[in-house]
Parts: structure tokens; sequence; C-alpha cells
């Protein structure tokens, strides 16, 4: 995560808005430190890579669990988001 660090505010309407739920798996995340190691806690996810010239703006932030914030590589959001609700045919690589 770079400088502009998370917003808290965005994060309370981003938990609102997916009822507490990663926007990939739809687990329950819990509100944890930024450093847990828990695999079901809350982080900030930008649903377009910043590699791939995604932007720090709230249109482009998600909450997602670590799991599937870490596990994601780089595959793009919609398609990491049917491959995560077992909507995919298969894990395309
Ligand atoms: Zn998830």
């Amino acid at each position: 995560m770079g400088k502009g660090g998370p917003r808290p505010e965005l994060r309370t309407i981003l938990r609102e808005k997916q009822d507490g739920r990663c926007c990939y798996c739809r687990i329950k995340m819990r509100i944890c430190f930024p450093n847990s190691r828990r695999p079901d806690a809350e982080t900030l996810e930008h649903l377009d890579r910043r590699a791939d010239g995604g932007r720090n703006a709230p249109d482009n932030i998600a909450l997602a669990c670590r799991d599937c914030n870490t596990g994601r590589g780089s595959i793009d959001w919609l398609s990491y988001t049917t491959l995560k609700r077992g909507e995919h045919y298969e894990a395309g690589r």
C-alpha cells in the first residue's frame, strides 16, 4: 500500500455498502489491525491494480478479505470475482 493510506470514513461507507462482506468471496470479514494475518481480515483493495494504472480514488476501492487480496495475483477484478464465487468454469491463468 502506498501513500495516502486508508481513510476511515471510506472504510465505514464501504463496510455498510458491502454489508461487511468481501467484494470477491462474500465472506463476513473481521475488522483487524492492518498487519493481521487472519485470512478473513478486512483489507482495502484497489479494483484496477495500481500497476495497471488504477487510481487511488473511492470508486476504485473496495473491501476484500486478506485471503482474496493477497491471492488475486494479476487477474482482473471481475474475473477474480466470478472465480471466487465459483461462477467460473476454471481458474484461467
Ligand atoms: Zn474474500
